[in-house]
């Protein structure tokens, strides 16, 4: 085995999984370390890519740069791993109230909009399933499925002999002036790609995450026919065959990553509230905690103490979209290319 490597990657979630396979495309030797997806927020998210998002229906942060750059990345990766992980999808928004019905109707009539926006679209499809569908956004987005992409990269990295399995711990860490050791593999560079474990991280101190719980369920719907992802308060995404995620809220406070019985009781009065049938079967019930950062955007940079250590996180609520844009963005800077976007700097705060 190659006892010296460019990069260490430290995580194997989407950030560490985007990242590491860019580098490798671009001829460096890479070696990743993960913990088994310990804490991978990764694992349970739909990986809903949704270019207009919120009560006032804005196009996301950047989103004309990270889709681009997320369906090359993502076809990229399906070529090479053989795998199908980018999905196009309609995103179905019911709107809930007058405000969001004003902000819709001006954005069909904004041509940035444009791109996104779905327009022949028959509502009718949703009444024999949902109630209180009065008026809904149709919109052009998209889902990556996240859990075999994962899986898949995992075990090609395992082929490459490029996995550590393991748990980074800095006690392992060599530090001498011109290089670093992890146990007897001479390191370049260490990229931490740790999702909200960064918090805990020494390297890179005091980050402003703001992490929040999400719960979640797994639900076969047998007498359900629609195909697109749809959202009334929750999102109902289709997963494989007649299974579909369900989910998810916000917890800002919360005692571990677990799936509570108070959770399991929200979402099915959610799910009751606007299914007309309850005629389904729940099969999972599954937890993650998103890596959401004060602001919103990315954290990415170099350490200040230690200057071949970087930082790749704080993806928040859409890893899906700006993982690709931002690992591309990250290893230009590590490879002396250009600065970091100040946007994202960590040391922005
Ligand atoms: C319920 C829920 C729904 C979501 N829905 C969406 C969605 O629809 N669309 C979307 O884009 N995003 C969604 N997200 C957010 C998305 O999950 C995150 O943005 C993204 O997964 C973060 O990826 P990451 O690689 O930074 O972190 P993670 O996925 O958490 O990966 C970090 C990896 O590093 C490992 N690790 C951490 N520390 C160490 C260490 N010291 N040593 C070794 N390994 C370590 C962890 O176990 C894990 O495998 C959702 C999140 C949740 C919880």
């Amino acid at each position: 085995m190659d006892r010296r490597v460019d990069y260490l990657v430290v995580g194997q979630g989407i950030a560490g999984t985007v990242l590491s396979y860019k580098l490798i495309q671009k001829g460096f030797s890479v070696k990743v370390i993960d913990d088994g997806h310990r804490t991978a927020s990764s694992t349970k998210a739909a990986g809903i890519v949704n270019p207009i998002t919120g009560r006032s229906y804005v196009k996301s942060w950047r989103i004309d740069d990270l889709i681009p750059e997320a369906v090359d990345t993502y076809a990229s990766l399906e070529k090479d791993l053989g795998g199908k992980y980018y999905h196009e999808h309609t995103i179905v928004r019911v709107l809930g109230s007058i405000y969001e019905e004003n902000k819709w109707s001006s954005r069909l009539l904004d041509d940035a909009y444009r791109d996104y926006i779905i327009e022949d679209y028959d509502t009718s499809v949703l009444d024999p399933y949902y109630k209180d569908v009065e008026s809904c956004a149709i919109i052009k987005g998209g889902r990556v499925d996240l859990r075999s992409l994962l899986i898949d990269f995992r075990n090609s990295l395992i082929e490459q002999e490029a996995l550590i399995e393991g748990t980074f711990k800095s006690k392992h860490l060599r530090i001498q002036p011109r290089t670093m050791y992890y146990d007897d593999l001479e390191v370049g560079k260490i990229v931490f790609a740790e999702g909200v474990q960064s918090i805990d991280n020494s390297y890179f101190p005091d980050l402003p995450f703001q992490p929040n719980k999400g719960q979640v369920l797994i639900v076969e719907l047998p007498n359900y026919d629609i195909k697109d992802i749809v959202k009334h308060g929750i999102f109902i995404c289709p997963i494989e065959g007649n299974k579909y995620w369900v989910g998810s809220g916000y917890e800002r406070e919360f005692e571990d990553d677990q799936p509570t019985k108070e959770g399991l009781t929200k979402l099915k009065d959610q799910l009751s509230n606007i299914l007309k049938s309850t005629d389904y079967k729940i099969v999972d019930h599954i937890s993650g905690i998103r890596p959401s950062v004060k602001g919103r955007k990315p954290l990415l940079g170099r350490s200040n103490t230690h200057r071949s250590m970087y930082l790749f996180g704080g993806l928040g609520t859409k890893g899906s979209s700006l993982a690709p844009y931002w690992a591309e963005h990250l290893i230009d800077f590590m490879e002396g290319k250009h600065d970091i976007d100040p946007e994202v700097d960590f040391n922005r705060f």
